[in-house]
């Protein structure tokens, strides 16, 4: 009997196994310190993108590096460019005493593939590449051509498949292995601002007034830690230490260090978290600061000190596809302002449904934030995508997601933002299983070899049912929330 593609991903499975190994051992880790002009996101990047191309020019695959930024291998003849979006770059190891067996030696024990881009997204690019063999091998008749395109820094702004859009050709409709199962179909838009405040400058000697507040950094962290000084006189002391009763408060020269701690989590999931910089600001909010201070500290309490939905600027809203909007008061700062005056700033990382209206969105806080003495500026901005579950795409690789499984789960959403932004018609297909732990990024991060066949599997099929489709009735226009020229020309990040 003839075998199928299934088959030939069985029987080159220990190829696989052996080559994505090879892979994980180049520590393709964004590295200011090579990067070149040649190589833009550094030697090791560089060196994993070739390394990858070179196995699949010897399956037979057409492959192209662009400037060692991205590069795709292709495979099939036709018209119709379908496209699999995946990354060589791996996020930082992280501390090495963390992790069971070393990050990039691809220890393979008791059925695991353990090492940094196991999962995220070294082994699944490498189960895309072999699943394109097994159609290959099993002699299918290509009817359109498919490319695998991989990108070198999908971890550090996604530069890579900007770079890709200048010059090559965009695929019709892509997927790409790089989140979870069954199908992601629904990613929020994603709205960063900076929101600054300056302060009054009145303050006299005697009065109770706010040296520092500070917290959080980066945008897509609810912040663990924050910290205010209360420039207070000694009289004072005793009774703002009794106001902010609970706080880790300590006294020092001329005042009070105030300090809060949370829990941080993920910007997208912002409900794991305890944000620190909330905590202070509401307790500060009952301090009797001078009335500069005062009005400063009660509106940013107001605007960004309470709830997770953006409640204080009264954007709260969810959709059904999507779930609801979330805010992360991400990091406050001061700075000193003109004449003796502070400068407040806030950061936001607001992620919001699919069907919002974006523009009203911004609208809508901008009024609120300006009545309150903020400029809104908005860092990035990145539309959020939507595929129905009834396009084509959608169900046939969920047709293919249940020709392996049996199961058929409904697609899902999420708040993380993906490669699938930069491009038309794309969704994200694996390979975490649903109810499985999410390893990418972390310590100890990790693959089941069973789960890369199986993903491999999956991705064959689906493969096999985009080659056996005709998509000349289907208008991927009217399906899609976004074009290519609304993200090409969104900031990275
Ligand atoms: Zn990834």
């Amino acid at each position: 009997m003839k075998k199928s593609a299934r088959d030939f991903a069985d029987i080159n499975f220990e190829d696989q196994i052996r080559d994505t190994r090879e892979i994980i051992k180049i520590p393709s880790v964004f590295d200011e310190e090579t990067a070149s002009p040649k190589t833009p996101f550094g030697a090791g990047a560089a060196r994993a993108l070739e390394a990858f191309l070179r196995v699949a020019e010897k399956m037979g695959f057409r492959v192209k590096n662009i400037d060692n930024s991205v590069g795709y291998a292709e495979i099939g003849e036709g018209e119709e460019l379908a496209g699999i979006l995946a990354h060589l770059d791996v996020m930082p190891a992280g501390r090495p005493d963390d992790w069971k067996y070393p990050p990039f030696d691809a220890v393979v024990e008791n059925g695991t593939l353990w090492g940094r881009g196991a999962v995220d997204d070294k082994g699944p690019a490498m189960a895309a590449l072999y699943a394109l063999k097994a159609l290959k091998d099993a002699g299918v008749n290509f009817t359109r051509r498919f490319r695998l395109i991989l990108g070198l820094d999908e971890e550090n702004g996604s530069r890579c498949i900007k770079r890709y859009n200048e010059t090559e050709e965009p695929p019709v409709f892509s997927f790409s292995p790089d989140a979870s199962f069954p199908v992601v179909n629904a990613e929020k838009g994603i709205l960063r601002l900076v929101l600054t405040k300056r302060s009054a400058n009145e303050t006299s000697a005697e009065e109770i007034s706010l040296l520092a507040l500070n917290g959080g950094d980066r945008f897509n962290v609810v912040p663990d830690y924050a910290f205010a000084f209360v420039k207070c006189g000694a009289e004072s002391r005793g009774r703002i230490k009794n106001i902010l009763e609970g706080m880790a408060v300590s006294e020092k020269d001329g005042g009070i260090l105030v300090e809060a701690r949370g829990t941080a989590a993920h910007a997208m999931e912002p409900e794991k978290g305890d944000n620190a910089v909330q905590k202070i600001l509401r307790r500060l909010k009952e301090v009797d600061f001078c009335a500069g201070d005062a009005e400063a500290v009660g509106s940013l309490c107001e605007l960004f000190g309470h709830g997770i939905g953006g409640e204080g600027l009264g954007i709260a809203s969810e959709d059904e596809i999507s779930g609801p909007l979330t805010c992360n008061t991400a990091s406050v700062e001061t700075r000193p302002g003109d004449r003796a005056g502070k400068i407040f700033k806030v950061k936001l990382d607001i992620r919001y449904p699919v069907t919002l209206d974006s523009q009203r969105l911004i609208e809508n806080i901008a009024r609120k934030a300006e009545d309150s003495g903020f400029e809104p500026e908005i860092a990035t901005h990145k539309p959020p995508l939507y595929v129905p579950k009834d396009d084509f795409v959608v169900k046939t690789l969920l047709d293919a997601y249940e020709s392996v499984t049996g199961d058929r789960p409904a697609p899902v959403s999420m708040g993380g933002g993906t490669y699938c932004r930069f491009m038309p018609n794309s969704v994200s297909f694996g390979p975490v299983f649903p109810g499985q732990p999410e390893l990418a990024h972390q310590a100890n991060e990790r693959i089941q070899l069973e789960d890369l066949r199986k993903c491999t599997h999956i991705y064959a099929e689906a493969l096999l049912r985009f080659n056996e489709r005709v998509t000349a009735d289907w208008d991927p226009a009217s399906h899609c929330t976004h074009t290519l020229n609304d993200v090409t020309k969104q900031n990275p990040n």
